[in-house]
């Protein structure tokens, strides 16, 4: 099995305030200060030598500041120098709020795709979802239409009763606009914005009949993992445009290790394994649900980042785990049935 991707968390901190996002997004809620610019550096070189090749910043929102915009760009940078050529990739998670401010950056760092999460084409849903104005929400839309043209897009739409009625309508707009799209069913998280399960639990949408009614529309999909063959059996359908249509769907199943689940009160967890995020204080994050009882903290007591041995074995056993992963099927709806 190849190695897993690994999400480079820059920041824990956001701009906007959706209700099912996880309190620092895929970063873990701070234990300790935020790595500088040369630690990131070094974890991923190390990270780089272990044989990983697949790479995505995200945050937290990576770009909420000047400084973590610059801090994303000069990453992305080094690792599109330093990893080997051939497969592989370096992408961008964003909310899209700030593409306009730091369109040139992102342009001219070279990233492969942009994953930008987008639920809504309605401004008031946009406000309800993620508390936050409609300029916001204008600046977003702009600047998805501007940077299109520059570098391949996916858009990340997550699913629920707030916007199910507008998936089809969202999906012409991929087409229309030459984007593709990857549709997620709601996960549930203790540390959600909205302060509870409840959210999830009352918004939950099975993918189902939006499965069958692509599969009419576009024929059979072909299956897809994650990188390393983790994750979900996401379903992706291809349009005669060429618009690709994602579906990562968690109620079936998902990837467990024996070693880190084994004892995990969440076991079976909604998300189970789907990448390592090096998160913005040194931990290696495993899992979203595990929170920080699912890490491993790679700075010394001192707040220093330990030695390159240390942290080439601690990278190599994170990626074992996942490797060593097996796709379980599900006893349990993880959420309310329709
Ligand atoms: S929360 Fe993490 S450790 Fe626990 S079962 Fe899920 S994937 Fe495994």
């Amino acid at each position: 099995m190849d190695k897993p991707s690994v999400r480079v968390a820059v920041t824990e901190q956001c701009n906007l305030s959706c209700d099912y996002c996880p309190i620092a997004g895929d970063s873990v809620e701070m234990q300790s200060t935020r790595l500088n610019l040369d630690d990131f550096k070094t974890l991923l070189s190390a990270a780089i030598d272990v044989g990983f090749q697949d790479f995505s910043f995200t945050g937290g929102e990576p770009l909420l500041t000047d400084n973590s915009a610059q801090t994303t760009f000069e990453l992305a940078r080094f690792v599109n120098d330093r990893r080997p050529k051939g497969p592989g990739y370096t992408k961008l998670n964003t909310n899209g709020a700030n593409i306009l401010r730091y369109f040139d950056g992102i342009v001219e760092t070279g990233f492969d795709e942009l994953k930008i999460s987008l639920d809504t084409l309605r401004s008031e849903v946009f406000r309800r979802i993620a508390h936050r104005n409609e300029s916001i929400f204008e600046n977003t839309i702009e600047g998805i239409l501007k940077i299109k043209d520059k570098v391949p897009v996916r858009l990340q739409t997550v699913v629920g009763e707030y916007n199910k009625d507008e998936v089809s309508t969202i999906i012409e707009f991929c087409v229309q606009n030459g984007l593709d799209i990857k549709l997620f069913d709601l996960s549930s998280y203790d540390n959600a914005l909205s302060g509870s399960r409840n959210f999830a639990d009352d918004n939950y949408v099975r993918l189902d009949s939006i499965a069958l009614d692509l599969e009419s529309e576009y024929g059979p999909p072909s299956i897809k993992y994650a990188v390393g063959g983790v994750g979900h059996a996401k379903k992706v359908f291809t349009t005669p445009e060429g618009t690709k249509i994602e579906l990562r769907d968690t109620s079936v199943a998902a990837h467990y290790s024996k070693e880190l689940c084994g004892d995990c009160p969440k076991y079976p967890c909604q998300d189970g394994l789907c990448n390592i995020v090096i998160a913005a204080d040194g931990h290696i994050q495993f899992c979203r649900e595990g929170g920080i009882d699912q890490t491993v903290s790679l700075r010394d007591s001192y707040g220093n980042l330990y030695g390159t041995d240390k942290l080439v074995k601690g990278l190599a056993m994170a990626g074992n785990i996942f490797s060593s992963s097996q796709y379980i099927q599900r006893t349990i709806a993880p959420r309310r049935e329709e």
